[in-house]
């Protein structure tokens, strides 16, 4: 289960009165796994309002030591309410047992990495929003949208990343192996010892690979074969040209 960002999943309550979609967030909570929050509501402000930023001090330093404050563009002082917001999050987060979050990046409540610099420009610095902050110091995991959109179509392009091919990774990383070549690692006497698979094997494997790439996952051109499943494109065109002779 996951608290998210109420306006990553379509909710109108951004600032603007907009929102933010994403839809692997959406998918979540299609499936059940996500509490929404908007700690900007929560905290009792209006939507639409005047967008916020953080000034004179960071998250940190704002709920630990009262230096800096959230302030609307007219100037208004809405720090206050973002605390509030916050802390309601973190009601939710511990009655519900929640221990991840995924928050929109870049607000000065939820994001995760930056936010904006409170000029009003436009312009961001590395920071997070005071509900970000609060929620990781109370043990939840955080996590932008982006970082978790990532994190799927990273998942969604790894069709064979098992084992042996995270091996394959570091083997070609350690040894400097400019030919990829598939390899595995097999136990023997407590040591791991890794090394190719026989030729034959390695054909089928590659075919079988290349052909889940295309049939399973409805890849089409070389470009997202190949960064599917990290054959080069020349092994590609190989295993496909011996496919149509048989
Ligand atoms: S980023 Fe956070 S505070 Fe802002 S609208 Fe979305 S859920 Fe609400």
């Amino acid at each position: 289960m996951y608290l998210i960002s109420a306006c990553l999943c379509g909710v109108n309550c951004k600032y603007s009165g907009k929102n933010n979609l994403n839809k692997d967030c959406v998918k979540l909570l299609e499936q059940g796994e996500a509490i929404l929050i908007c700690p900007e509501q929560l905290g009792g402000l209006t939507t639409p309002r005047k967008p916020a930023e953080i000034i004179g001090g960071t998250a940190r330093s704002i709920v630990e030591d009262g230096i800096g404050k959230v302030v609307t563009s007219e100037g208004e002082d809405v720090t206050e309410s973002f605390i509030k917001g916050a802390e309601e999050t973190i009601k939710i987060a511990k009655t519900s047992g929640t221990i991840a979050a995924i928050l929109k990046e870049g607000s000065p409540s939820c994001g995760c990495n930056y936010i904006y610099d409170g000029s009003f420009c436009g312009s961001k610095i590395a920071g997070e929003g005071i509900t970000a902050y609060i929620l990781k110091r109370s043990g939840v995991d955080i996590l932008s949208d982006k970082e978790y959109s990532e994190k799927i179509e990273e998942s969604n392009k790894l069709i064979y990343l098992s084992d042996y091919d995270f091996k394959r990774k570091d083997v070609d990383e350690n040894f400097g192996n400019e030919e990829s070549a598939i390899v595995y690692s097999i136990i023997k006497d407590d040591e791991e010892i890794i090394t190719d698979l026989p030729e034959n094997v390695e054909k089928n494997m590659k075919r079988l690979i290349i052909t889940m790439a295309k049939e399973m996952f409805g890849l089409e051109t070389l470009e997202d074969i190949e960064s599917a499943t990290g054959f080069t494109k020349k092994e590609i065109l190989e295993v496909l040209e011996e496919s149509k002779d048989e």
